[in-house]
């Protein structure tokens, strides 16, 4: 699929001019394969996820529609988080710079209510919020919606998940039948089908154009300049945009491992070197703290990356581009399995122009290269890892059970169940994962107290 430029869209010029002075030249997958829909009116479902530039898909497709002169709510934008609403905002700001007075306006739960009402009073254009406290207003009464023109579900299978159902209901029926809903989701559930079903008229539905190897899989290029520094920054902006629970960064050397994995250290992040230098137990070590999530992510070479057994990957980046595009695909493949929708992220330079385009021979498709997201992102911290390890002296051999450990350290109701992860249970040791605000807390109780009668050494790893 070649790319296709924003220039041939039926957009307003100041729009086009706005797009080109933010250097967004080339539409996205998402763009390009909903914004034809988008502004032709249509109600569009898109398969989506954060980075594939989907607030530009549905934000042109508002802006465009947009009558600044009546300040009544012509759009509604329905974010299942409060940091996705303030993203969503700034992002539509950055699109409407050009068109003067536009009052975007967002209202999340958890805000003081009283600057919401002050704020609704001069007015509003366009909406970002996210349900639970729209449909508090609507009730209310200090929103009206009466003149919507556009209402947005972004991320609707998390909001579904969140039960922000009965809300999204109650918040349609506020809204006049004339509108055109876009909804935007990574995965399409029976529910996602059904809400779709109930908000929707004859809904057009778009999906990412997949690569030859896996339709879950969406592949993002960047370009980047040669030597480390300029890689290592691209991959902390990619794991501040994507914030992976799990990921995977592929090297091509150990050396590279163990740099960008003390690079990573140094920034915050919750990460790890695995490669063939690494003894058993080690390795062991590292995979049980990966696959716990006290670790979120690997820094790993193909072959120690080999016996990786792992579902749930969000995000695989390749820090440098494998020698081979079977090793691409491979490397990629680690992504978007058990149903789930994956990110692979691939770094390129000048240099690797021949292997990209056997690369894109391969996969048939032209590769493009995407702008790497806004290095304002390196201000917010890094994602700290939801979990801490704790390492207990003993295992199978002292006849230990996962239910012991379980029991230990949730006697007393001041660590609940939900708060302990996952336990591996090993010949000489066990390990238990428990949550990062309580591991002080978990490190005492299982130091202070007995497991099976007598006490294990315990560290936290
Ligand atoms: P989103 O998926 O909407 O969160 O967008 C991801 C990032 O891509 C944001 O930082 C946007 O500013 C950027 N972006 C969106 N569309 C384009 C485009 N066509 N060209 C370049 N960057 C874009």
């Amino acid at each position: 699929m070649s790319q296709t430029p924003f220039s041939n869209l039926k957009l307003q010029t100041n729009l086009l001019e706005n797009l080109s002075s933010l250097s967004y030249e080339m539409m996205t997958p998402i763009q390009a394969k909903s914004l034809p829909y988008i502004l032709a009116g249509k109600d569009v479902i898109a398969q989506s996820q954060t980075g594939s530039g989907k607030t530009a898909a549905f934000g042109l497709g508002l802006l465009e529609k947009l009558n600044v002169q009546k300040l009544h709510v012509q759009a509604l934008v329905l974010c299942p988080t409060r940091e996705l609403a303030d993203q969503v905002a700034k992002e539509l700001r950055r699109l409407a710079r050009t068109i003067a007075n536009v009052k975007i306006l967002t209202l999340c739960g958890g805000m003081p209510m009283r600057a919401q009402l002050s704020s609704l009073e001069y007015g509003a254009h366009i909406i970002v919020g996210t349900p639970g406290r729209i449909e508090d207003h609507l009730n209310r009464g200090s929103l009206d919606v009466n003149s919507l023109q556009t209402l947005v579900l972004d991320e609707a299978d998390r909001m579904l998940e969140m039960g922000f159902q009965s809300a999204l209901d109650a918040i349609v029926k506020h809204t006049p039948s004339q509108r055109q809903t876009l909804l935007f989701s990574a995965t399409f559930q029976t529910q996602i089908k059904s809400i779709a079903k109930r908000m929707m008229q004859e809904p057009v539905m778009v999906q990412v154009a997949s690569t030859h190897d896996n339709q879950s899989i969406e592949q993002h290029f960047y370009q980047v300049d040669d030597g480390d520094e300029a890689r290592l920054q691209a991959i902390r902006l990619l794991l501040l945009q994507y914030k992976p629970e799990s990921a995977v960064i592929f090297c091509n050397t150990k050396r590279e491992t163990e740099d960008v994995a003390h690079a990573l250290i140094y920034e915050g992040f919750s990460a790890l070197a695995l490669n063939g230098d690494l003894e058993q137990r080690d390795r062991d070590q590292v995979m049980v703290r990966f696959a716990n999530k006290s670790i979120s992510i690997l820094v790993a070479t193909d072959v120690a990356a080999r016996g990786l057994d792992i579902d749930g990957l969000d995000v695989v980046i390749n820090y440098e581009l494998a020698h081979d595009p079977e090793i691409h695909v491979h490397r990629i493949g680690r992504t978007g399995r058990a149903g789930k929708q994956g990110v692979a992220c691939t770094l390129f330079s000048l240099r690797d122009d021949y292997k990209m385009t056997v690369l894109g021979d391969y996969l048939e498709r032209d590769i493009g290269a995407e702008a790497l997201p806004s290095s304002e992102l390196l201000k917010e911290p890094a994602l700290k890892a939801a979990m801490t390890t704790l390492q207990i002296g003993g295992g199978k051999k002292q006849k230990l059970r996962p239910g012991d450990i379980l029991g230990a350290l949730t006697a007393g109701k001041d660590i609940t169940g939900k708060q302990v992860g996952k336990i591996h249970v090993m010949d000489q040791w066990a390990y238990v994962a428990v949550s990062r605000d309580v591991s002080k807390l978990a490190l005492k109780k299982m130091g202070d107290g007995k497991l099976k009668g007598r006490s294990f050494r315990v560290r936290v790893i």
